[in-house]
Formats: C-alpha cells, structure tokens, sequence
C-alpha cells in the first residue's frame, strides 16, 4: 500500500513551536546569563574601587597622622632642648640626670667640639666619640645649629630613638634623645608601604602600589617593583584623566584587573592607588553564573521538548482513534476523504478509479452469529483483499461493512475488470469463521476518477454503481455511468410518487389494472389479477417492475401493498355489490410484505374492515422466494389460509427446486409461469413438462392456472392437458376498472 501520506498530526507542528521555544529560551537565557555577568563585573568593580578609594583615604590620613606625631615630637624635642641651653649649671652627670627626669628625656650628652662624649645622663657612655658616617658626626661637621633628626635606631643600645643637637658656640653640642620604640612602631603603620602590605594582605589583591604623578611606582607591597614606571598605556591614560577604573590585565602571565584610584589631598594629586587583584576568583563565578545557566536551558528545553513529544504522540494516537479503523487497522472514510482531495487536486495524468466493495449478507451475519463473528469476518476480507491489491492502490474501510479500494495508475478499464473480478473471486472460496465456513456475497461499484470531481461526488458515484446492481441477474460488479445520474433522479421521483401515495397525499397517480382469468373448461370468468400502475408527473406510466423495485429498496413496499390491497378490496366490494359475487380478484404480494411480523394481522384487518367475502382474494406469492425462509412463510400462509383467504404460488416454475415440498405448501392455486406457456409453441409436445406440472397439482388437490397465454394453440394444449384457469393476452390485456367492470357486464 501507498506510504501513510495523511499528514497527521504532522510532526512540523510540534516541532516549529519548539523550535521557536529553543530560540526563546536560548536568548532569554543568554541574556538572563549576560547580564548577570556584566552586574557581577559591575559589583566587582564597584567593590574593588570602593576598597581602593577607602584605602586612598587612607594614605592621604596617615600622612597628615604621620606629620602631625612627628611635629609635635619634634617641638617637644626642640623646646626640650632649647630649655637646655639656658641651664648654667649642666655640666656634670648628676646634673644631666635630673634636667633629663624634669625634661623626660631618656639620653642627655654633652659632646665636646670633637665629638666626644664629655658628659651623660648614663655613665656608661662616657668618653664614646661620634665616627664618620655617625648621625652624630654628620651634625657635627655640618653647620647647622639645631636639628632634629628623623627616629632612628640607635647604634649602641638598638633601641628606637628620636634625636634633637643644639650646638654651643664653642662648637660643643648637647644631645637629647627620648625613646620612640612605641612611637616608631606607631608611626610605621601610617607608612605608605605598609599600607599597601595591609591591603595585599587580602588573598584576592595581589599587589598594591602607590604610583606618582610622573607614573613613577614610589610605594608597592611587592618590594621589587618598587621604583618602577608604569609603562602600559592605558594605564597611564586613565591616570593622566584622574578618574577611577578596572581594567582587564595580565600580571606575572595570570588574568588580573587593575584598579587605579587618584590619591587627592587638599585638592591637589598625589599620585594614584592601584590594585592589582586576581580575576580567578570572579572569572569562577562567573563560570559557574553560565553554567547554571546552560544547566537551567537544558533543563527547561528537555521539559518543554518531553512535554511537547508526549503531545505529538498522544496526538498521534488520536489521529490513529480518527482516522483508522480499530478493527480491522485500516484507514477510514475520514482519511478517505481527506487522502482523495489531495490525490484529485495533485493528480498527474495517471488514470484513478475507486471500488466500493459491499459485503450483502453482511449484516445477516451479524444477526445470526453475532457481532464478533462478523468482526472476524471482517478482518479476514480486509486480509484477503490487502494480498491483492498492488503498491500503490489504497484500501479504506467504510462503515461497516463496506471497503474502498483506490485503484492507482492503471491504463485501461479491463485492468479494472480483472482486479474487481480477482477480488470478487476471493469471496468464491468460504470465509473460515469461528462458527462455520461463511460464504460471503460481494458487490463492487466501480467509479473512475475525473478531473476536478469532489469526494462526496466521487463516493456517490461509486455507491450509485454498487445501487445499480442487478441483484436478480447475479451481477456483481458494476460502473458508474452519466446515465446513472438520470436513474437516480427519476428513481427519486417515483420515490416521491410512491411516499405520497402512501401517505394519501396522492390519490390519483396509483391505481389498479385487472386481468381477467378464464375457466378453461367452464368458459367463464374466473376472476381478476389486480396489477398496479403508477403515473407520475413527466415521467408518464412507470412499469411495477421498476416501481415496485424501487419500493422495496426504500423500505416502502410493506406500506404501498397495504394501499394495494385496499384499492383491491373496494374493487371487489364493488363488483361483488353489482352481483358477482363468485368473481375471485388475486392480489400480488412483494415477499418484504410477507416477512413483516405484522403481515397476517394487517391483512386481516384490511380484509375485514372492508367487508369483503374472505374466500374471493387470492393472495399472489412469488415462488422463487419461499424456499429461502420456507418454514417461516409457510407458517404466515397457513394463518392467511385459515382466516379463508387463498393463496396461489405465483410463477411456479422458475425457482422452487422440487416438486415434492409442493404439497407440504399452505396454497390453493399453482400458477404455471409463462416460461413454460411459451414453450408449448416451440417445443415437442413429448418434451413439455407443463402436463406432468397439471397433473402433479392436481394431486395435492392444487387448481392451476396458466399465465400468459397468448395463442389459441397454447390454450388447446392447455385446455387438453385440465389446466383450470387462463390468464393472458389472449383472454384478455389488463384493464382499467371500468373496463374490468365492462369486461364483466360482456359476459
Ligand atoms: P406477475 O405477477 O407475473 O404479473 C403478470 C405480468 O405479466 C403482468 O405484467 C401482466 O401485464 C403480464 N402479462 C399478462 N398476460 C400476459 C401475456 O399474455 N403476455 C405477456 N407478455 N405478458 C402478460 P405487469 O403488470 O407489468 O406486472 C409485472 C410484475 O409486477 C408482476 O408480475 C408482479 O410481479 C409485479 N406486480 C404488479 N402489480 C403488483 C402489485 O400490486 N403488488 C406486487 N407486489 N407486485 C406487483
Ligand atoms: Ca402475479
Ligand atoms: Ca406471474
């Protein structure tokens, strides 16, 4: 079979929003991660420059500290030993002890003008003589009068001491000292270097440095680039424009930012801060910030894409509920019509035709056998016919019982034939079913594909061929043809005609014709045949063949017998009224009519409303019908029988097998179809059957009567052989009523 073309649910349609749905997330997440790193970098930055600025402070406080101890120590000194100078008496030890207690000075010496030692506070330095290179020489050969020198250590004791000279105008000098340990220690936390040793204390910062205005690296916490200049452009354009910044960098071959802040005081520059800080740590983060987003997409992605593919499937699953047969797995009408509108609008020049292939005695099996038999069944012809068909053609199931085949691509029509024939032919072998081996009887309607037809015209084409089947003459395949849309129309209008009739909106368009049926041997009028004739509006005498065809298939013959049968019982009120009361009329009966429940109560209630004497209708039964329910109508005609209504076998001869049930029949009359009349005019006497029919009936206590009798010589033959009533064109052709009644009054 074709390749499944019915485009389901379409995978497109579940993969385009996801598509879509990937981008969305993919930028929303993009976006989601870039921002989250610019805000970080942002934050970083705005940290680093904030630590940076607090440090700057820093620097700019602890050189005002550093100045202001260092003043104030050194006025004290200063004071101290100006205050000196003035005391007279000083020279002498014990002296120096006491103005050093009342000055709180730790060291007093009296040097004389070559440097020596002459006096002290402490003994022990006594006669020590200051040498080249010596803070205390370097005074002493310079020509200052008064200095304070910077905290220094002291070269004898090693401890910190901050040292004040004032020199005498004999070229002796005093020396005073006050101990600075806890000062020096103080006053070292205030140096820039040790600052920036503070701050590279932080794991994160792997150096700081003190840069000046000529990008001269004056301080830094890794001693070694101390004295330096900042040679990066960059760097040095930033500093030149005073303002703060990061800038991504490399130091000592490692990923670092650089922070750079100016250090103000008192309006003007002193050089600036920067900070070289380690970006591992922020570029971790922020690997882990873009993971989490990757992880978050995925997660997301894989939930919609889940969520999405179970719709698809479940999807998937409906269209399979919607659009396949469950039973049998094939595709529905719905598919049909959804796989023939493509195939009509794409459809190259390659020749198509639908088969509508029709189970008859399909539905009797459900009945008999019950459902799942018949779904067994099914199953069984969807299998056989599939082993059939060629790739390209495609088997649909329509309703119930019905399947349709789409014949791809053939080139002429009997291609067509040999595979309806090859199909019918499968169904000439038995189904094997679960209750015995089912003979099923296939119908198949053949229509071609035209250019531009419509589905729904196409299917009503191919249902109108398998209408169209001739059931009677064990036709089963039939085409469509143009004629066929006339047949319907005018079968529609006889349909209309019939349901008015029935429902006495139309009293004129039916009406009865009566022929009349002859005793052979007493020469007189036996009785009628009652034969319906329907006249409608443009079409003009429609033949009962064809009316009562049409009313049978449109479920109307039970309906349209019962007017029948009326109209006949007020024929015979009428004529029995005017005296004839021996006058028989037979009334046709469609075997739809005898296989009705209610069949033998209706008629009975017509019959006795009416009036009419019982034993003057004859109830006409196609022969050819009673064997195929033989126990059953039997028993209706026994019923009618006993309520004193006769019944003849109509058209004996043509179908019932054998003679010997005859008797076992609840009927009165036999009536010798025409067949067999005809063949007395063609055929050796010794040949005819029609003697032996006589005088078989007669047996069972039968009377017969010979229909379409048309010759003279028919009716000898007859007449010799004790038929016992003649109907034909001989005696008579069917009359209106009021012919009937003349045909009456004649005699
Ligand atoms: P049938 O019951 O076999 O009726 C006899 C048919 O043969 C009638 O045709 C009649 O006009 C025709 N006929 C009679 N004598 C001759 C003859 O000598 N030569 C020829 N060639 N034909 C002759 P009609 O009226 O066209 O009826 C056809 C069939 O329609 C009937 O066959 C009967 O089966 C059915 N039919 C007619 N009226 C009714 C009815 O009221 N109810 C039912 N259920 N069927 C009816
Ligand atoms: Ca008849
Ligand atoms: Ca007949």
């Amino acid at each position: 079979m074709k390749k499944d073309k019915l485009k389901g649910p379409g995978i497109q349609y579940f993969l385009v929003p996801f598509l879509v749905l990937l981008l969305l997330f993919f930028l929303m997440t993009y976006m989601a991660i870039r921002n989250r790193v610019i805000e970080r970098y942002h934050s970083f930055e705005t940290d680093a420059i904030s630590i940076a600025e607090s440090y700057s402070h820093a620097l700019v406080y602890s050189r005002d500290a550093h100045f202001i101890i260092t003043e104030l120590l050194n006025q004290r000194l200063m004071l101290a030993i100006q205050a000196i100078s003035m005391i007279e008496d000083k020279y002498d030890n014990d002296a120096l002890s006491v103005i050093g207690d009342r000055f709180l000075l730790d060291e007093i010496y009296l040097y004389n003008s070559d440097g020596e030692i002459i006096y002290s506070k402490d003994l022990k330095y006594l006669g020590w003589k200051a040498h080249e290179g010596h803070p205390v020489h370097n005074f002493m050969v310079s020509d200052q009068e008064i200095l304070v020198e910077d905290i220094r250590k002291d070269s004898e004791s090693d401890n910190y001491l901050k040292y004040a000279y004032l020199r005498n105008e004999d070229g002796s000098f005093v020396q005073i000292g006050i101990m600075a340990d806890t000062v020096y220690n103080f006053l070292r936390g205030f140096e820039i270097n040790d600052i920036l040793i503070h701050l590279s204390n932080r794991s994160d910062i792997l150096n700081a440095m003190f840069i000046n205005n000529e990008f001269e690296i004056i301080a830094s916490s890794l001693p070694e680039f101390t004295g330096r200049i900042m040679a990066e452009k960059e760097i040095e354009e930033h500093i030149l424009k005073e303002d703060r910044h990061t800038i991504k960098t490399v130091f000592n071959g490692q990923d670092v930012f650089q922070v750079c802040v100016p250090v103000f005081h008192d309006g003007e520059k002193h050089g600036s801060l920067s900070l070289i800080w380690s970006a591992k740590e922020l570029e971790s983060e922020v690997r882990r910030m873009i993971l989490e987003g990757v992880l978050m997409f995925i997660v997301v992605i894989i939930t919609v894409g889940i969520i999405l593919f179970y719709a698809y499937r479940k999807n998937k699953a409906n269209i399979k509920i919607a659009y396949y047969d469950k039973l049998t797995g094939l595709p529905n009408s719905e598919y049909f019509v959804e796989y023939m509108k493509d195939e009509i609008k794409n459809s190259d020049n390659s020749k198509k035709a639908v088969m509508l292939i029709n189970c008859r005695n399909f539905r009797t099996l459900n009945i008999t056998y019950g459902f799942s038999y018949g779904d067994e069944i099914l199953v069984q012809i969807a299998g056989r016919i599939k082993e059939l068909i060629r790739p390209n053609d495609m088997l649909f199931k329509l309703g119930a019982d019905r399947f349709l085949l789409v014949v791809d691509n053939y080139e002429k029509k009997e291609e067509l034939n040999v595979l309806a024939e090859k199909i019918a032919d499968i169904f000439e072998n038995p189904i094997i079913g679960s209750v015995e081996h089912q003979y099923i009887n296939i119908e198949i309607g053949i229509a071609e594909v035209k250019q531009d037809i419509t589905v729904d015209k196409l299917l009503q084409e191919a249902t109108l061929a398998l209408d169209m089947i001739n059931r009677n003459k064990s036709q089963h395949i039939c085409y469509y043809e143009d004629i066929m849309d006339e047949q319907v129309m005018r079968q529609d209008r006889i349909e209309k005609t019939i349901r008015a009739v029935i429902n006495s909106e139309d009293n004129h368009s039916l009406s009865l014709n009566f022929q009349p049926k002859w005793h052979a041997n007493r020469n007189c009028l036996a009785g009628f045949e009652a034969l319906a004739r329907l006249n409608v509006e443009g079409l003009g005498n429609i033949p009962p063949a064809e009316f009562i065809d049409i009313a049978e298939k449109k479920m109307l013959m039970y309906d349209l017998g019962k007017v029948i049968l009326r109209k006949a019982c007020r024929f015979l009120n009428k004529i029995s009224d005017m005296g004839n009361e021996d006058i028989k009329l037979s009334v046709n009966i469609s075997v739809i009519q005898l296989l009705r429940d209610e069949f033998v109560k209706d008629v009975l209630e017509i019959v006795e409303s009416s009036g009419i004497d019982k034993k003057s209708l004859v109830l006409e039964i196609t022969e050819s019908v009673i064997m195929d329910n033989f126990d059953l109508i039997n028993g209706k005609l026994k019923a009618i029988k006993k309520a004193g209504i006769l019944v003849s076998l109509d058209d004996f001869g043509t179908g019932f097998s054998s003679l010997s049930r005859l008797h076992e029949l609840k009927i009165d009359y036999v009536k010798i179809d025409k067949y067999f009349v005809d063949k007395i005019i063609d055929q050796d006497e010794k040949k005819l059957i029609i003697a032996d029919i006589i005088s078989m009936s007669h047996k069972f206590g039968l009377t017969v009567v010979a229909e379409g009798v048309e010759k003279e010589e028919q009716k000898i033959y007859l007449k010799k052989s004790n038929c016992d009533i003649l109907q034909g064109y001989l005696i008579s052709k069917p009359l209106d009523e009021a012919r009937a009644i003349e045909f009456i009054d004649a005699e």
